[in-house]
């Protein structure tokens, strides 16, 4: 489905992001990968696919670093013509005692990355007359949890700024639909049970069962392999018409 097209995953060494340009990559995808940590393994994981792989390790907190990886995307292929915004960290604390450089951090790579790649990606994808810009936000894109602020605020922006760009190119071949997983169990929510069983003196599986019981009604973790599937569907030509939306993936948290 994707022959002949680019698809560049931020924050892609690892988890949903890797989920995403496997998934992307099955589909006959380039990919081009972004994140820190080993790379070679995620690029091998890409590769054995018979994906075509370029790397660029742009630090999604500097708008400078974003600019030379969307040049490099263009360089390599050509253009992009999938952007799947996905980098993404996470702090827990309390609204006052929230350190103000965590919230600068979360809002920067988040949030404001994604506002950088739209506006680098769209002059081409116009140009075509084609784009998927797939955005990962979140449950969080859609209701509050408590010791989160940055991390909510930052997913209500993207899905806010999934719908402008939504509307801003509707009468072209372009979408912009966000993602909203609930739990999927990455290193990013890894750290937050080993948090929990470490506070609560229990093991790591009852943490996990609590932190699905708390919020997750079919008390099952998400996988990366799901969100991979959801992500080709939005570049599918089914979902030509499917514009602005925040699709959750929650096991029904948002339902409640
Ligand atoms: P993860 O920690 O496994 O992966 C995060 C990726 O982002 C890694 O590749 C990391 O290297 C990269 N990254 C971090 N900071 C970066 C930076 N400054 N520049 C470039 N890359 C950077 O996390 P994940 O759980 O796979 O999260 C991916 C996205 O999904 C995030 O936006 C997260 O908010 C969202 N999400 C996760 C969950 C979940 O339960 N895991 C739920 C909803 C939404």
């Amino acid at each position: 489905m994707l022959k002949g097209k680019t698809a560049l995953v931020t924050g892609s060494t690892s988890g949903i992001g890797l989920g995403i340009a496997k998934a992307l990559a099955r589909q006959g995808a380039n990919i081009v990968l972004n994140g820190f940590g080993d790379v070679d393994g995620p690029k091998a994981e890409v590769s054995a696919l018979g994906a075509k792989v370029g790397y660029h390790a742009a630090d999604m907190s500097k708008a400078g670093d974003i600019e030379a990886m969307m040049k490099y995307a263009a360089e390599t292929f050509g253009r992009v013509d999938v952007l799947v915004n996905n980098a993404g960290i996470q702090h827990v604390a309390p609204v006052e005692d929230f350190p103000p450089e965590r919230w600068d951090a979360i809002l920067a790579i988040n949030l404001t990355s994604a506002f950088h790649t739209t506006r680098l990606a769209l002059p081409a994808m116009k140009k075509a007359n084609w784009g998927r810009i797939i955005n990962i936000a979140s449950v969080h894109g859609l209701v509050a949890s408590a010791q989160k602020s940055a991390y909510v605020a930052a997913k209500h922006g993207i899905v806010g700024l999934t719908k402008v760009t939504a509307l801003e190119n509707a009468t072209t071949g372009i979408t912009c639909n966000a993602i909203c997983p609930g739990w999927v169990l990455t290193p990013l929510v890894q750290k937050q049970v080993d948090a929990r069983a470490a506070q609560a003196c229990i093991s790591n599986e009852e943490a996990k069962k609590q932190l699905l019981a708390e919020k997750e009604p079919s008390l099952q973790f998400t996988t990366p392999e799901e969100l991979g599937e959801l992500a080709v569907f939005f570049c599918s030509a089914a979902a030509n018409n499917v514009r602005g939306v925040a699709w959750n993936m929650d096991g029904g948290w948002a339902a409640q």
